[in-house]
C-alpha cells in the first residue's frame, strides 16, 4: 500500500518511508492511497482476536512492506508494556454508557497506544537500515512523556524533548525527567510552549542540520499514530452487544483531532459506527466548527484539561481532504486561505456522523463529581469533558484518555479523593534529570550537536 500527501505535491511512499518522513515534503499529511474496506466476514474473523493479534491483522492492510512475523513481533512488544490484560478494557457504567479505558500504558495516557508502536517501528528501521535516528519534539505534557517512553533505552535512537520549564504538570515532568535512560534528553526551555515550538520549526526548516543529524519529528501528525489509534475503536466495537453495534456513538475528548479522526477513518473502512461526538474543553474551535461550519482560530486559554488546549487542530487537514472529495488542490487552497485569514467556512463536515460538546473549567470539577456520585467512577479532567451530555437514544462509549492520578489536584478539589497509581508513586522516589536550555534555535542546535547519535 502507498501513502499520499493531502496536498498532492509529494511522491507517494510505502508505509515505512511515510512513517519515517512524518510530515510530507509539500507540507501535507500522509494518508493511505485507498482506504481498505472491511467486509462483514472480515469483522467476524477479527472478533476472536486478542488486542495484539487484532492490531497486527489491521496493520496487514497498510504496512505491506514489513513481513508478517516481524510486524507481529513489533506489535507484541509494543503492548506488553500495558498493565491491563485487555490493553483497552471496556467498563460498563449504565445500560447505555460504557467507558473505553485508554490509560493502561506506561505513561497513563492514550498516546501510549501509538507511541509504543512508533518507538518499536523506529527501532526496527534503525536496525534494518543500519542508521541511528535522533527524535526531536516539543510538548506541553502527555505527548513528550509518551514519546520518551516509546524510545526509552532503544539502541540506535536518542530522543530530545523540549518543554516549558515550570509549566507542565509536576507528574508529567517526572515522567519525562526521571527515566534514568541515557538516550533521553528532557530539555527544560526558559520560555513558553510557543517559544519552544517556534525554535523547533526553525530547526526543522534547517535542512542541513536536519539531514546531518537524521532528525525525526515526534508530533501528532505521524501516519502510524492515527492507524494505531484505529485499533482500539475496532477492538471496542467488536466487544459491544451485536444488537447495539450499529447504534453506538464514541465520545472523544479532543484537542488535535488525532484520536477522533482515527475512529472516523475506521467508519470509512466499513465498520458501521453510528457517530462520534467531539468533546472539547473551553478551547472550542472544533465545537464551533461542528455546530456552525465556521472554523475560526481563537487564543488558547489554559484549562484544567491541558492536553486539549489547542489553537489549530493539526490532524484536521486529513479530515478536510476526505470532505472535499480527495481534491488536493482544493486542500491547498483552503489551507492557504485559512493561514492568511485564520478562518474558513465549511459546507460539508459530515454533520450526520459528528456531533460536538464543550465544557469550560467551571464545569469540569462538577462533572467529575456527578460521574463519581452517580457511577462511583473517577474520571480525569480530559475524560470529564466527554461526560458533558449524552444522546439517550444511543449507546455511548466515552473514551477515557488519561488516568486520574495524573491530575491529583483537580480530582482532590472535585471529590475529596486522592487518586494514585503505583508507577507515579515510584517516580517520586527518583532523581529529576533535566537540561535547562535557552529558547533559541541556536542554543537547542548546540545542545543536540553535542549529544546526537
Ligand atoms: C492528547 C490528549 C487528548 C487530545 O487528543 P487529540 O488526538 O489531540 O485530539 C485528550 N486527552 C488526553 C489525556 C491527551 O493526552
Amino acid at each position: 500500500m502507498n501513502f499520499i500527501s493531502t496536498r498532492g505535491e509529494a511522491p507517494a511512499l510505502g508505509f515505512s518511508d511515510a512513517v519515517a518522513t512524518g510530515l510530507a515534503p509539500d507540507g501535507g499529511l500522509f494518508l493511505p492511497e485507498e482506504l481498505p474496506q472491511f467486509s462483514g466476514d472480515d469483522l467476524k474473523a477479527f472478533a476472536g482476536l486478542d488486542y495484539p493479534a487484532l492490531c497486527t491483522a489491521f496493520f496487514r492492510r497498510f504496512a505491506t512492506d514489513i513481513d508478517d512475523a516481524t510486524f507481529a513481533a513489533i506489535v507484541a512488544k509494543s503492548y506488553t508494556t500495558f498493565s491491563h490484560p485487555e490493553i483497552a478494557p471496556l467498563v460498563p457504567l449504565a445500560d447505555n454508557l460504557q467507558v473505553l479505558e485508554l490509560f493502561h500504558g506506561p505513561t497513563l495516557a492514550f498516546k501510549d497506544f501509538a507511541l509504543q508502536l512508533l518507538g518499536n517501528l523506529y527501532e526496527h528501521q534503525c536496525a534494518t537500515r543500519q542508521q541511528t535516528i535522533n527524535v526531536l519534539g516539543a510538548t506541553s505534557g502527555d505527548t513528550g512523556a509518551a514519546a520518551i517512553h516509546g524510545l526509552l533505552g532503544k539502541p540506535g535512537t536518542a530522543i530530545f524533548i523540549l518543554y516549558p520549564d515550570g509549566r507542565v504538570a509536576p507528574l508529567q515532568e517526572r515522567q519525562m525527567t526521571c527515566t534514568g535512560a541515557d538516550n533521553v534528553f528532557a530539555m527544560a526551555i526558559e520560555g513558553s510552549f510557543d517559544d519552544a515550538q517556534t525554535a523547533l520549526k526553525e530547526i526543522f526548516a534547517d535542512q542541513d542540520f536536519r539531514l546531518s543529524h537524521r532528525l525525526s519529528a515526534v508530533n501528532s501528525i505521524n501516519l502510524a499514530r492515527v492507524l494505531a489509534q484505529c485499533v482500539y475503536y475496532l477492538s471496542a466495537w467488536l466487544r459491544l452487544p451485536a444488537d447495539r453495534q450499529d447504534n453506538v456513538e464514541f465520545v472523544v475528548p479532543t484537542g488535535n483531532f488525532g484520536n477522533v479522526l482515527a475512529g472516523w477513518m475506521l467508519q470509512k473502512m466499513g465498520v458501521p459506527i453510528r457517530g462520534f461526538k467531539v468533546a472539547t474543553n473551553q478551547n472550542d474551535i472544533l465545537y464551533r466548527l461542528f455546530t456552525t461550519g465556521e472554523y475560526q482560530v481563537d487564543r488558547v486559554a489554559p484549562s484544567l484539561a491541558p492536553s486539549m488546549d489547542i489553537q489549530v487542530a493539526s490532524n484536521f487537514e486529513r479530515f478536510l481532504y476526505f470532505s472535499v472529495g480527495r481534491d488536493a488542490a482544493r486542500v491547498r487552497e483552503i489551507m492557504s486561505t485559512f493561514k492568511a485569514t485564520g478562518q474558513y467556512r465549511f459546507e460539508n463536515f459530515d454533520a450526520d456522523t459528528f456531533s460536538a460538546s464543550r465544557c469550560n473549567d467551571a464545569e469540569i470539577p462538577s462533572i467529575i463529581k456527578s460521574v463519581y456520585d452517580r457511577y462511583g467512577y473517577v474520571a480525569d479532567p480530559h475524560t470529564a469533558c466527554a461526560f458533558a451530555e449524552h444522546d439517550p437514544d444511543r449507546l455511548s462509549v466515552v473514551l477515557s484518555t488519561a488516568h486520574p492520578a495524573k491530575f491529583p489536584d483537580t480530582i482532590r478539589a472535585a471529590i475529596g479523593v486522592d487518586p494514585t497509581h503505583p508507577s507515579l508513586e515510584a517516580l517520586k522516589e527518583r532523581p529529576i534529570i533535566k537540561h535547562p536550555v535557552a529558547a533559541t534555535a541556536d542554543a537547542i542546535r548546540g545542545f543536540i550537536t553535542e549529544r546526537a547519535l
